[in-house]
């Protein structure tokens, strides 16, 4: 198993933007959950139309998709600090050896090697 030592000045900042973008994603998420027209009290009350059963229909699904999107970066996010406070940053999940620091400078939360993110 490979040892690296990433600076910390390389690191502090990382974090501090992983949990920057940690909240920025909660909030969103939040946001979405307002969004969602199934979450509308107004819907239980009003006596609503076929096409607007429609409407909120595919409101929803879109609302759900986004939010799938958010919990899986959020994931993510959370997993990347994970590995930043046990020291495994820039390790593959799957190999061990070191990510290319290209693709962590692009991708941060980027948990595979390129050769193993090729093979999946
Ligand atoms: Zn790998």
């Amino acid at each position: 198993m490979f040892k690296i030592k990433i600076p910390s000045k390389v690191l502090k900042p990382l974090t501090q933007q992983l949990r920057v973008e940690e909240l920025k994603l909660k909030k969103r998420r939040q946001n979405l959950e307002l969004e969602d027209p199934f979450n509308d009290d107004d819907r239980i009350t009003n006596n609503a139309a076929v096409d607007t059963d429609a409407a909120e229909e595919s409101g929803h699904d879109r609302v759900a998709a986004l939010k799938l999107e958010v919990d899986k970066t959020l994931i993510n996010i959370r997993k990347t600090l994970t590995r930043i406070k046990l020291g495994r940053f820039g390790l593959c999940e799957n190999c061990g050896r070191l990510i290319d620091t290209d693709r962590l400078a692009i991708d941060p939360t980027a948990s595979l090697c390129i050769t193993c993110a090729a093979k999946k």
